[in-house]
């Protein structure tokens, strides 16, 4: 720019666009919408023919991780969304309408039980939480109104590992659609699409992005499904910010090398942990994949333990109502991600006091090992 002001010049200031073909790692396209340069080029966008115009609705960045996840879930397309959250109600909303119906697993993630059971009500939409483990009380539960079935491939916190299969084919022969969230699991151990799944979800706030600086949601399925996903997300304002998706997506490279891994460092805390005197439950799922098994383990401690001790004794192990950073952390379920349900609601799914969900990072094993054997000698009451 030449003869303009430093006022001019610094909010016109762009980087050199030449570079950006050359670009080794992709540009954040931190802006919220895009120039056109003629009435011409605007009406390309209508037609078509160019993809961006305003960050809410559409950003490279935000489609290069939805691009990435599809991609890795083998499903023909993928949107990026402000929050796992916010993916998982869009994947709703794009297949249940008002007067519709879900089921939904009773223990999904406390976050996603207190959307379905106290925010669907308000789209006019029905739902009925039942128990996974058993597809007949699913099938039981599917009305005439039914149009989708909500659960986890890995559920949170007792790691029940979802019959995908059995799943599927239930949907097909009642004719309804079926959601998946695959965040524990991730693309790197399961991927539900493939196995007929229409709708799997990502918080991406978790292994995807890896760690732990960005809340991020992704949602893959269909082309329509995802469209019809979109729309919400965009009229919702629901989209992820580019830097977020940026960073995301450059976590996201290493996740394959995350995966493997902690999910070792977690078969072996299980093992050592099963072994243990003042531990009464290990829940480490078996044979999810042939790569492993996952990164978290949840732990039921027996009443020898003071819990508050326990939690103050954990070193450099820190506690955090997240999971699937690269350092290990631990985590509380009945005082984080189930503090929404009732007493009741709790108990049904086995929920107490004493359960504790280690989310196993990547350090040397023996150490984490080591660490969480002296919290709990150190809390014997
Ligand atoms: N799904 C699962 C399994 C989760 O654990 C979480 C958050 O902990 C979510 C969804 C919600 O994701 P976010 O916090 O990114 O909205």
């Amino acid at each position: 720019m030449t003869n303009t002001s430093f006022d001019t010049k610094i909010v016109h200031h762009k980087a050199d666009q030449s570079l950006v073909p050359n670009s080794k790692s992709t540009p954040i396209y931190q802006t919220s919408a895009f120039t056109f340069k003629d009435l011409d080029h605007l009406e390309s966008y209508y037609e078509g023919n160019s993809p961006y115009l305003y960050t809410r609705e559409r950003n490279p960045n935000t489609d290069e991780l939805a691009g990435t996840v599809a991609e890795l879930e083998e499903a023909p397309a993928g949107v990026a969304s402000s929050s796992g959250m916010s993916a998982i109600l869009a994947g709703i909303l794009a297949v249940a309408k008002p007067g519709d119906h879900i089921v939904a697993a009773e223990d999904v993630y406390g976050g996603s039980h207190k959307l379905i059971t106290k925010e669907l009500s308000t789209f006019g939409i029905d739902v009925t939480m039942v128990s996974f483990s058993n597809l007949d009380e699913v099938s039981e539960a599917i009305t005439e109104q039914t149009k989708l079935l909500y659960t986890e491939s890995i559920s949170n916190p007792f790691l029940r590992l979802e019959d995908l299969e059995g799943l599927v084919a239930l949907a097909h022969k009642k004719n309804v659609k079926t959601m998946v969230d695959n965040t524990f699991a991730t693309p790197y151990l399961l991927q539900p699409y493939t196995q007929g799944v229409d709708l799997v979800v990502h918080s991406g706030t978790k292994y995807i992005g890896g760690h732990s600086d960005v809340t991020c949601g992704v949602l893959v399925g269909n082309e329509d499904l995802i469209q019809a996903a979109t729309q919400k997300i965009v009229t919702f304002g629901a989209n992820l910010s580019p830097f977020e998706a940026w960073l995301t997506q450059r976590g996201a490279k290493t996740l394959g090398l995350r995966m493997k891994k902690q999910s070792y460092n977690a078969k072996q805390v299980a093992t050592a942990l099963d072994e243990h005197d003042a531990v009464r439950t290990v829940y480490y799922p078996e044979k999810v994949s042939e790569r492993g098994n996952g990164a978290i383990v949840t732990i039921e401690l027996n009443d020898s333990i003071d819990i508050e001790a326990f939690f103050r004794s954990l070193g450099w192990v820190k506690i955090a109502p997240t999971l699937a950073g690269v350092e290990t952390t631990v985590s509380y379920p009945v005082r984080t991600s189930h503090r929404a349900l009732s007493d009741e609601e709790r108990e049904k799914i086995g929920i107490n006091d004493y359960v504790i969900r280690l989310s196993i990072g990547i350090e040397d094993h023996k150490d984490i090992i080591e660490q969480l054997k002296k919290a709990i000698a150190d809390s014997k009451s």
